[in-house]
């Protein structure tokens, strides 16, 4: 499944996240051997158990929600965090990478989907305060690499498409108007096992994919 499913991802250039939550280390590792090496946990505390139990050239992604006080314990290896949503906890990662030494890339996390889901930004503008703000000019520990979302769990193909296409023009513009001269700046996480080919088709450059790939 890992050889098919990187080979789809390269005519389009999209790296794979392969998201080992739930997963076993056996499991974990069976992957890890064929040479993927970018991985994905939603919490916190999986994440550490994880790198202590596997090799340390793992990519670490963190792809769900993160609350300030956890940061800490993340930033001395975490490899991105796709779930940045405020201002104030993206201070706190500079901080934290500033003690490690470390500068820790970021994507900006959109609410796009219809359902009612607790985090990410409402919209454009709401990242634009963020990016307007004052207190972003100082962090310079964090680099913003591009946007996360999660369309809507449905089987309703042109509304994910919709909500994947959002997300896409919501990078563009902040890629023109905020990171025009940031080649950093480059990534759309987004498509997960269910959604992941309109998301390729809308310009995904980063898929975080569990179920398809652990079990498919
Ligand atoms: C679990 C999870 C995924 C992967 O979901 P699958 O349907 O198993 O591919 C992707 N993104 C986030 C944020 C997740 O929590």
């Amino acid at each position: 499944m890992l050889a098919e499913l990187t080979e789809e991802l390269r005519s389009h250039n999209a790296t794979l996240v392969a998201v080992s939550k739930k997963r076993s280390i056996p499991e974990i590792l069976a992957f890890y051997q064929q040479g993927q090496r970018d991985f994905g946990e939603n919490k916190v505390q999986d994440l550490l158990t994880r790198t202590t139990q596997l090799p340390d050239d793992i990519r670490w992604h963190l792809i769900g929600h993160l609350q300030s006080n956890k940061v800490k314990v993340i930033a001395p290896f975490i490899h991105l965090i796709h779930s940045v949503d405020s201002l104030d906890l993206l201070e706190e990662i500079d901080k934290r990478a500033l003690a490690n030494g470390r500068i820790i890339d970021c994507l900006l996390q959109f609410k796009i989907a219809a359902e009612e889901n607790k985090y990410g930004l409402e919209d454009i503008r709401a990242a634009e305060a963020l990016l307007n703000a004052p207190a972003f000019g100082q962090l310079h520990h964090v680099r913003i690499c591009g946007v996360m979302g999660m369309a809507t769990f449905t089987d309703d193909a042109p509304q994910i498409r919709q909500e994947f296409r959002n997300l896409a023009g919501i990078f563009q513009d902040l890629k023109t108007r905020y990171f025009r001269d940031k080649p950093y700046f480059k990534e759309i996480s987004m498509g997960m096992s269910a959604d992941y080919k309109i998301a390729l088709e809308e310009g995904s450059t980063m898929v975080r994919i569990g179920t398809y790939l652990f079990e498919g």
